[in-house]
């Protein structure tokens, strides 16, 4: 379903140059999840903004549900971005005047019909916190309107970088759970960013990354959906 093929990036600041992604290859099949584990400034984000097509390789491909990124004109790749992909980022990134519910109607510009609003607020916990403002919610509350912005779309592909990097434990596992019974419930395929180990044990392939570059690959094949749900 995605099949990333020795994809390189650099970036020029004056002479330096640094080499933030050294060839990196990966895939994950529909449905599944997949976890990029690394340090920061191991080029995680680069690489997760490339696979969403906001950011653009120097070489390799990439393909995701049988698009080739790269072939791809200005248009078809912004029908790409508004159409297949969900991004949910670590500080939630929500309009701050816009309620919850007009935050996650922001997107509803796409060619293809929404989820039910309803069942999505329902989903996610918030049928009665609609009318209120990201600043009258709590951290997680504010996770999960970003999360219901994303898929209100139902995206083929969900791009999560540090989902739960502002929160605390307990509610972390919440919005870890809610990841979960997304992809379970709706087979939204989920790439995830973290640099904790510990949510590695909820995918079903981590990919740890060091320095621009793949040092390992760990399968949890094993590993049953209703084991993982119990994360
Ligand atoms: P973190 O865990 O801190 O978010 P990351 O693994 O997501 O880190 P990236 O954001 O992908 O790391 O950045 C990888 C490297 O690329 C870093 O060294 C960073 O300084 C560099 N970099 C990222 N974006 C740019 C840019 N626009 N121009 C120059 N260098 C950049
Ligand atoms: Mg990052």
């Amino acid at each position: 379903f995605i099949a990333v093929e020795d994809l390189k990036k650099n970036y020029y600041t004056g002479k330096s140059k640094t080499e933030v992604l050294k060839g990196v290859s990966l895939g994950l099949e529909k449905g599944q999840t997949g976890v990029i584990l690394g340090p920061s400034g191991s080029g995680k984000s680069t690489l997760m903004n490339i696979i969403g097509g906001v950011d653009l390789a120097d070489s390799g491909s990439i393909c995701v549900d049988g698009l080739e990124l790269a072939a791809l004109n200005d248009d078809q790749l912004t029908d790409y971005r508004r159409d297949s992909v969900g991004f949910i980022f670590q500080f939630y990134n929500l309009v701050p005047n816009l309620t919850v519910m007009e935050n996650i109607e922001v997107v509803s510009n796409i060619s293809k019909a929404p989820l039910d609003m309803n069942e999505v607020l329902k989903a996610v916990g918030l049928e009665t916190k609609k009318k209120k403002f990201p600043r009258e919610l709590s951290g997680g509350e504010q996770q999960r309107v970003a999360i219901a912005r994303a898929i209100v779309k139902n995206p083929k592909l969900l791009l999560c970088d540090e989902p739960t990097g502002a929160l605390d434990y307990e509610t972390s596992r919440s919005v870890l759970s809610l990841l979960q019974k997304i992809n379970r419930d709706l087979g939204t395929t989920i790439l995830m960013i973290t640099h904790n180990a510990a949510i590695g044990e909820m995918a079903n392939v981590v990919y740890k990354v060091r320095s621009g570059e793949i040092v390992e690959t760990i399968r949890n094949e094993e590993t049953t959906a209703a084991e993982r749900i119990e994360w």
